[in-house]
C-alpha cells in the first residue's frame, strides 16, 4: 500500500465524514454500573470497507494528519456527551474517554482547542478524560509534565492507556499528574486461577493506588477475570464480557438502560 496514497485519503475522509466514533462502556466493578465510554475511532471507506485504527492512526501519526483526526475525535466525542448529558440530567456523572496521540500532546494549541471545546460544549473538564499511552508518557519527559499539569489545571481527568506495555520507570511514574492507569489487556487476559499473571495485576493495582490513582483493566472478557480484578480492588473494568465499543445510537440505549437500572435498585 502506498503511503502517499493512503495520506490522501485519510484527508478525503475527514472531509467526507467518513470517521465515525463508537463508545466502549466502562464499568465499576463493585457495582456493575455503567462509569462512562472510551471513544474508539472507526473508519469506514467506501472502497476498501473497514479499516482498523491499529493500522491507520499510527500512519496518521507519522503523516502529522493525528493533529486534525484528534481534533475531530475530541470535538466529535464532547459533543456526544453534551447531547448525551442534556437528554439524561442523570448521566451528568459519565465520563468521557478521549484517546489522545503523542503528537498532539506536544502540539502548542490544544490547551487552546480544549478550552475552546469545553466552553462550546458547556461540559465540565472532569467529564473528560485523556488517555495517554504509557510510551507517550515516558518519551517525553518535562515538557509532558507541564503540559498535563495545564490539562489538570482544567480538572480534566488524565489516564496512562496500556500500562504494562511500554517499559516505565517505576521512580519516575509519580511525577506524573495521572488519575487513572488502564492495565493493559495482556496481563487481563492471561490471568487465571493461579496464573502469575494474577500477581502482575495485583502489584500493580497496589502500585497505582500508592500514586493515587483509580485502576481500569482493560480486555475483560470472562465473568472469572472480572471477579479477580474485583477481589484485587480494581475500580473498572471494560471488555467485551460487559460490551463491545457501540454506535452512538446504541451507547444511547446503554446509558438508557444503566439509568432505569439504578433507579429500579
Ligand atoms: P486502546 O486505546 O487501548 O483501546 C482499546 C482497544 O481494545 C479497542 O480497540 C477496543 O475495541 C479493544 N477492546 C476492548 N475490549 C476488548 C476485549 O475484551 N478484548 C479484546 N481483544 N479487545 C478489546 P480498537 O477500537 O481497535 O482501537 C485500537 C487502538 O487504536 C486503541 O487502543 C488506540 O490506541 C487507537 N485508537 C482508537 N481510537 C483512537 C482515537 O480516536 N485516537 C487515537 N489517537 N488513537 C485511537
Ligand atoms: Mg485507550
Ligand atoms: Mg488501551
Amino acid at each position: 500500500l502506498r503511503l502517499t496514497q493512503l495520506e490522501s485519503e485519510l484527508h478525503y475522509a475527514l472531509e467526507h465524514g467518513e470517521f465515525e466514533l463508537y463508545y466502549q462502556p466502562i464499568i465499576a466493578l463493585s457495582t456493575n454500573q455503567l462509569s462512562g465510554f472510551e471513544a474508539l475511532i472507526r473508519w469506514k471507506n467506501p472502497k476498501r470497507g473497514f479499516i482498523s485504527p491499529i493500522e491507520f492512526i499510527p500512519l496518521a501519526e507519522d503523516t502529522g494528519l493525528i493533529v486534525a483526526v484528534g481534533d475531530w475525535v475530541m470535538k466529535e466525542a464532547c459533543y456526544q456527551l453534551q447531547t448525551w448529558m442534556r437528554q439524561f440530567p442523570e448521566a451528568s456523572h459519565l465520563k468521557m474517554s478521549i484517546n489522545l496521540a503523542s503528537h498532539q500532546i506536544r502540539e502548542p494549541d490544544l490547551l487552546d482547542k480544549l478550552d475552546s471545546i469545553l466552553a462550546q460544549t458547556g461540559i465540565d473538564g472532569s467529564s473528560i478524560r485523556l488517555e495517554i499511552t504509557e510510551s507517550t508518557l515516558m518519551d517525553q519527559g518535562e515538557q509532558t509534565i507541564k503540559k498535563l499539569s495545564q490539562l489538570r489545571a482544567r480538572n480534566i481527568q488524565l489516564s496512562i492507556d496500556d500500562f504494562g506495555q511500554g517499559y516505565s520507570s517505576l521512580s519516575y511514574l509519580h511525577r506524573f499528574p495521572i488519575n487513572i492507569l488502564k492495565i493493559d489487556r495482556a496481563f487481563v487476559n492471561q490471568m487465571s486461577d493461579g496464573g502469575e499473571n494474577i500477581e502482575i495485576v495485583r502489584t500493580i493495582t497496589v502500585l497505582a493506588h500508592t500514586l493515587n490513582m483509580s485502576v481500569v483493566a482493560e480486555g475483560v472478557e470472562t465473568q472469572q477475570q472480572a471477579d479477580i480484578l474485583k477481589q484485587l480492588g480494581c475500580e473498572f473494568g471494560q471488555g467485551y464480557l460487559f460490551s463491545r465499543p457501540l454506535t452512538a445510537a446504541d451507547a444511547e440505549l446503554a446509558i438508557a438502560k444503566s439509568i432505569n437500572l439504578s433507579q429500579v435498585s
